[in-house]
Order: C-alpha cells, then sequence, then structure tokens
C-alpha cells in the first residue's frame, strides 16, 4: 500500500516534471527562437524603403551616342573587352554626380583604357559609392535600347529576309520619312486642369501621322483621358518602363484592332498623332497645336503607378538618340486607312 502511493506520487512528480519541462521548452522556443526567424525574413515593411524613389536624367544624345557605340561596336567586333554602355554610363554619372554638363570625352577614355588594361568594371567602382543606384536608375530607363534581334532586310533578289543583330532596337516614336519638331519641354509649366508641371517631351508634326511603339511590351493603358484625351501606355517587358503617347488623332486614334492587353513590337504602328484632350468630354480636339506627348515613366515598385510618387524622366535628349532608328511604314489597309510597318521584327520574350 505504502509501496504503491509512492508510486502513484512518483508517476505524479514525473508527470509534471515532464509536463514543466515542455513549457520551458516550448516557451523558451517561443521567446527565443521565434522572433529571431521572424526578423530573419525579409518582410513587406522592411524593405518599404529599399526601392529608388527618384531619378534624374541628364545624359545628352552625344554621350548616349558614344557610349552606345562602344558597345555595339565591342559586341559585333567581337572584341576582348566588351562593354556595356548602362554600366559605362553609370560610372560617369558617379564621377558628375548625375549631371552629365560636366561631361569631359577625356573621362569615357581614361575608363575605356582602364577596361583595356584588364581591370575589371568591380575593381573600378568599388569606392563609387552611387555606382549601384545609378546601374538599377539607367537600367530602368536603357535596357530595352540595345541587345540582340532580327530585323527584315531587302536580299540581293528583293526579297524580305530576316537578319540576325546586335545594336539599337528601340525606335523614335515618329514614323520614318514624317517632320517633327521638338524642344526641351520637360518640367515647363502647364495650367489645364490644376498648375502642374509638363512630364514628357511634345513632338510637333501632322496629324494623322504614324505613332511608332519604342519599345516592345504590353497595352496597358488605351482609351480617353481628360488630360491626354486618346492615350495608349505601353509597358516593357521588364515592368520597369511606361511608355506614354497621348493626345492621339480625334474619331481614329489608334491603329485598327490594337486592344489593352495586346503585345506590341518596337516599332510597330500604334496610332496616329492629334489634338485630342483637355476634355473630361471623349473625343475632343482641345489641344491647341497638333503633336504627340511622348513620356517615359519609371517603375521601380508597384505602388508607383498612379500615386503622387510617379516618377517621370526627361525624354528630351532620348528623342533625339533615337533618330537613328525610324520605323518606315506604308499604307496597308485602304478601307481603314490603316498603316503598318514595311520591316518586321523579332527579339528575345517575343513569339510569333
Ligand atoms: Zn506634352
Amino acid at each position: 500500500m505504502f509501496i504503491k502511493s509512492i508510486h502513484i506520487k512518483c508517476n505524479h512528480m514525473l508527470l509534471i516534471s515532464i509536463l514543466t519541462l515542455i513549457l520551458f521548452v516550448s516557451s523558451f522556443l517561443v521567446f527565443h527562437y521565434y522572433p529571431k526567424n521572424i526578423s530573419s525574413i525579409p518582410t513587406n515593411s522592411d524593405n518599404e524603403n529599399d526601392y529608388i524613389k527618384w531619378v534624374d536624367f541628364t545624359v545628352p544624345c552625344k554621350v548616349l551616342q558614344l557610349t552606345a557605340n562602344l558597345d555595339i561596336n565591342s559586341h559585333n567586333n567581337n572584341e576582348k573587352i566588351q562593354y556595356n554602355w548602362i554600366e559605362l554610363l553609370a560610372y560617369l554619372a558617379c564621377i558628375y554626380g548625375g549631371n552629365f554638363k560636366n561631361f569631359n570625352a577625356n573621362d569615357l577614355n581614361k575608363l575605356t583604357e582602364n577596361l583595356q588594361n584588364g581591370k575589371s568594371m568591380e575593381d573600378l567602382t568599388t569606392t563609387l559609392t552611387f555606382y549601384d543606384y545609378y546601374l538599377e536608375a539607367y537600367s530602368a530607363i536603357l535596357n530595352g535600347f540595345i541587345g540582340n534581334y532580327s530585323i527584315e532586310v531587302l536580299d540581293a533578289n528583293n526579297q524580305k529576309v530576316f537578319e540576325n543583330r546586335y545594336g539599337l532596337k528601340a525606335f523614335l516614336p515618329i514614323a520614318k520619312n514624317y517632320y517633327f519638331t521638338h524642344y526641351k519641354d520637360f518640367g515647363n509649366s502647364r495650367s489645364y486642369g490644376f498648375k502642374r508641371t509638363h512630364l514628357g517631351n511634345d513632338l510637333m508634326g501632322s496629324i494623322g501621322t504614324p505613332i511608332i511603339a519604342v519599345e516592345s511590351g504590353i497595352v496597358e493603358q488605351l482609351g480617353w483621358n481628360q488630360y491626354g484625351g486618346w492615350r495608349v501606355g505601353i509597358r516593357s517587358f521588364d515592368g520597369k518602363r511606361y511608355y506614354y503617347y497621348a493626345h492621339l488623332r480625334k474619331d481614329h486614334p489608334y491603329v485598327k484592332g490594337l486592344e489593352k492587353g495586346d503585345t506590341v513590337k518596337a516599332g510597330d504602328v500604334i496610332g496616329y498623332l492629334g489634338m485630342t484632350g483637355y476634355s473630361i468630354k471623349e473625343n475632343v480636339n482641345n489641344i491647341n497645336v497638333s503633336h504627340l506627348h511622348f513620356g517615359m515613366q519609371l517603375i521601380f515598385d508597384e505602388s508607383q503607378v498612379d500615386s503622387p510618387n510617379e516618377i517621370w524622366i526627361d525624354v528630351y535628349e532620348i528623342i533625339e538618340f533615337l533618330k537613328s532608328n525610324t520605323s518606315e511604314v506604308y499604307l496597308s489597309n485602304k478601307e481603314t486607312i490603316d498603316y503598318s510597318r514595311k520591316y518586321d521584327f523579332m527579339e528575345e520574350f517575343l513569339t510569333e
């Protein structure tokens, strides 16, 4: 009897000890490990401020050309050192604090000389604090501009054949052989609706001038907008660039069949120059001078779309740069009076 009760007591004690141990171990795990694990997992709130909030783009056309040529020629000539124009530009931006008014060709020569002498971009940028920022910012702007693509050309028998190339694959938004003028108007004051600044470049031309997709991408916006009139917004495949083409032609703004969600190729006809906009009512010509409003928005985080934190860059110099690559068009549909590109184009991400 005595022994039995001792035994029960022992069992009780054992049970209590085990329960206490479990309680202790689990509380230890909860208080010591759980918070540690949680804090090591990146959460949205931790990363909220990690993306780029602002970009000033001041690279002149001349410098875009110089660096693009270094990149394109070194690839096409299969040189030992193949340049990446965006890296070259990011390096120069560090030297000039982002302001290319200070550009000196000697700095670019010195950089390419160092690369030729076996130094890597990594070696040359270890002490440049803002190199990663400029590389990411300029990549967001220029990533779709230079690379591999195929384009139709005429062979000896005047037949169209695809030719593989490496080079500039972004097009001027105005079709080949159509006249336009523009000036540096980014940041100018606009008064329609509310006082605001001009966030693009106006390309003045004739009504009906075919408008060309600068880069391949997906049609994200299409339709009437109080400010832009008939407009189309196209997002690059990497999601970083939103191209905005506005004030398209009254009654016939878009190329036949163009819809939201469509994939367009760089160099495709997407619409026609006009003077619509500045009206809540649709299809109204309230713009004084016929022109294409062309804008480029950068998106590093989706919260930057349709927000007070939108980043629009000055595209004047980019338009100057793109004058060297224009898309030729022809009247392809006499019934609807629609134009198409003359020479077809293919690149990565696009499927027939
Ligand atoms: Zn404008």
